[in-house]
């Protein structure tokens, strides 16, 4: 008796599995989904084609309902849109942020639940994970199964692939690079999901007095963002100064490309740390990627190496970067910009 009931329960718990419930958490800009939050989607869809996806969306005003009509219309696998309407949902606190995701998780019961790996979604969902007792899977890269997945390991020097045997939910953060978002012209003929305020009476004094939000200071640039940009210039310690970093913008300007640094540049103090790229900061996988006076440590490598193509200008001939690069020019950087800044034309 006891087999077969161990037995019939394990067959339930196969169908149930079948049927995948998927809570994304989503960031919204100007009553927008994020990039990063629709390649979460298509994360969600890479779980299962029958997966049934809730967008999770909060803040307060105007913004917030116009990104939940993005979200409604965003993928075909959109079955609903939660919209938690609360000033303490508007900036990226993890604390009352927490607890939101521990509430929705509870009510709604969902076999997955993934963000992006971005700041927010790397602040939250360790957090989130906590209070639900569950431990997430983080930088997941690939999903090859409902709960098999491929993580980068050694500053992505290896890529490994682990299966979730917790209980539900499995809870992930995906690098957005690794899952393209649905195209427009796939979603014609998608209907529309409805959109649902979240009960949040689960609100308390104690989520919301552990932090409050001070300030943001961010460049004022015309640049496209780092992160989700189709061109990327980056200059390492081999650009000597903060005054020759202009050289790179001023090439940036000509491609509309989003301009990066290595830790080296940064710790230099030529560039501000928001443009980092690599292991300890942003991970991007543009279309091209120019690298100029950077070595190609591990740890920058891990930030770029998906690019689509890689052109590395560095006077050293046996510089690492080489080994990445599809393109490579054993050359001044200097006369190399002065060359580019001639024959490039104003955008
Ligand atoms: P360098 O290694 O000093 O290289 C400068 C290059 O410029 C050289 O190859 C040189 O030949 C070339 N060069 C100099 N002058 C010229 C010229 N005139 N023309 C052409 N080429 C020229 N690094 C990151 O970038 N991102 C990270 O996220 C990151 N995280 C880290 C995390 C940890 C835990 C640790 C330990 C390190 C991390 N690092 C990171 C640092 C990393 O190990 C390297 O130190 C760093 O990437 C080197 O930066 P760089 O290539 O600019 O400098």
């Amino acid at each position: 008796r006891r087999g077969r009931g161990g037995c019939s329960s394990r067959v339930f718990a196969q169908s149930f599995r079948r049927f995948a419930s998927t809570l994304v958490v989503a960031e919204h800009e100007g009553g927008q989904v994020k990039p990063s939050s629709l390649s979460a989607l298509a994360a969600a869809e890479a779980v299962s084609k029958e997966n049934k996806i809730s967008v999770l969306l909060g803040g307060s005003g105007p913004a917030l309902h116009k990104a939940a009509e993005h979200a409604a219309s965003s993928h075909p696998l959109v079955s609903e849109v939660l919209i938690a309407e609360s000033d303490a949902f508007a900036h990226p606190l993890a604390e009352p942020w927490a607890d939101l995701l521990r509430s929705v998780q509870q009510k709604g019961g969902y076999s997955h639940v993934i963000a992006s790996s971005t700041s927010f979604g790397k602040n939250l969902l360790p957090r989130a994970a906590a209070l639900l007792d569950v431990s997430p899977v983080t930088d997941v890269t690939a999903i090859t199964e409902e709960r098999v997945f491929v993580r980068p390991i050694y500053a992505g020097n290896a890529l490994c692939t682990v299966r979730y045997t917790g209980v539900d939910p499995c809870m992930m953060s995906i690098r957005s690079t690794s899952f393209s978002p649905t195209t427009t012209e796939a979603m014609s003929e998608t209907k529309v999901a409805p959109i649902t305020q979240v009960d949040l009476s689960f609100l308390s004094e104690g989520s919301l007095g552990k932090s409050a939000w001070v300030s943001l200071t961010s460049q004022d640039t015309e640049r496209p963002d780092l992160a989700n940009a189709r061109v990327v210039v980056t200059g390492g310690r081999g650009l000597k100064s903060a005054e020759n970093f202009k050289l790179l913008e001023q090439l940036a300007e000509k491609l509309g490309a989003a301009v990066g640094a290595t830790r080296a540049a940064v710790d230099a103090g030529f560039v501000p740390n928001d443009l980092q790229v690599g292991q300890t900061g942003k991970i991007v996988a543009p279309e091209l990627y120019m690298a100029f006076g950077v070595s190609g440590a591990i740890q920058h490598l891990a930030g770029m190496r998906d690019s689509k193509v890689i052109v590395a200008v560095n006077k050293d001939a046996d510089a690492p970067i080489f080994q990445a690069a599809d393109y490579g020019l054993v050359a001044d950087l200097f006369e190399v910009l002065e060359e580019l800044l001639k024959k490039i034309p104003d955008k």
